[in-house]
C-alpha cells in the first residue's frame, strides 16, 4: 500500500506514520527527518537545506526529488510507504506521478491553526532517530530520553512560535492545494482529529480500511 500523509506543520504526522507504518509493516519516510540528520551531518545537502529550514521555508523541489526518488528505489519499499511531509507541493506531486508512482490513500490530517500553535511548544525530537514526542500527548518513558534510541530529546528550531506561523502560511500556500490534485484522482480521505494520538490513529486505519 503506498500512502501520503498530508497535513500541516504538527498536525501529528510523524507520530501517525510510525503507528500506522507498525501496523502495516511497511516504512514510514520524513523527507524532513532525512534533512535535519543531513544538517546534523554537515554534509552538503545539509548545507544548501540547512537555512530554508530554520526559516520555516520550503527546500527547493529539485533537491526533495532526488531524495524521494532515491528513498523509494530503496528494497525495503517494494511492498509500499508511508511519505510523510511529501510530496509538499504541486511541483512534487507531478513529479511522483511523471517517475510512475501511485497512491492508494491520501489522507489529509485536519487540524486547526490555533490547535497547532498550541501543541508545538510541546513537541520534543530525538535529534538520531528522529522519532517524535509531546510533552504531554505522547511523552517519552523516561523524561527528556528517546524510547527508541536512548538519545537526548532536543526542541526543533523551526518549532518557534514565529517560525510555526511562517509555516502555516506555506502549509496554505504551497500544500493544501494537493488535496484537490488528489481528491480530483479519487484518492483523498480526510480525517478530523480526534483529539488524542488512539482515536485519530484508529479513525486514520478506518479509512485505510485496515
Ligand atoms: P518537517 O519535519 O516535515 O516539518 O520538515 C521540516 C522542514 O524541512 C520544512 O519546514 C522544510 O524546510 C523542509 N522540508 C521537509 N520536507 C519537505 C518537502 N517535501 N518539500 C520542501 N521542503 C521540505
Amino acid at each position: 500500500m503506498n500512502l501520503i500523509l498530508l497535513g500541516a506543520p504538527g498536525a501529528g504526522k510523524g507520530t501517525q506514520a510510525a503507528i500506522i507504518a507498525r501496523e502495516l509493516s511497511i516504512p514510514a519516510i520524513s523527507t524532513g527527518n532525512i534533512l535535519r540528520a543531513a544538517v546534523a551531518s554537515g554534509s552538503e545537502l545539509g548545507r544548501q537545506a540547512k537555512a530554508c529550514m530554520e526559516s520555516g521555508a520550503l527546500v527547493s523541489d529539485e533537491i526533495i526529488i532526488g531524495i524521494i526518488r532515491d528513498r523509494l528505489a530503496e528494497s525495503d519499499c517494494a511492498n509500499g510507504y508511508i511519505l510523510d511531509g511529501v510530496p509538499r507541493t504541486i511541483a512534487q506531486a507531478e513529479a511522483l506521478e511523471e517517475n510512475g508512482i501511485k497512491f492508494d490513500h491520501v489522507v489529509s490530517m485536519e487540524v486547526s491553526d490555533e490547535t497547532i500553535m498550541d501543541r508545538m511548544s510541546g513537541r520534543r525530537v530525538c535529534p538520531k532517530c528522529g522519532a517524535s514526542y509531546h510533552v504531554v500527548a505522547v511523552p517519552p518513558k523516561k523524561e527528556g530520553v528517546c524510547d527508541v534510541c536512548g538519545s537526548e530529546l532536543t526542541t526543533r528550531k523551526d518549532d518557534a512560535p514565529e517560525t510555526v506561523k511562517a509555516r502555516l502560511a506555506v502549509y496554505h500556500k504551497e500544500t493544501e492545494p494537493l488535496k484537490e490534485f488528489y481528491r480530483s484522482r479519487g484518492v483523498l480521505r480526510p480525517v478530523e482529529d480526534k483529539g488524542s494520538v488512539e482515536a485519530t490513529s484508529a479513525a486514520i486505519l478506518k479509512v485505510l480500511g485496515a
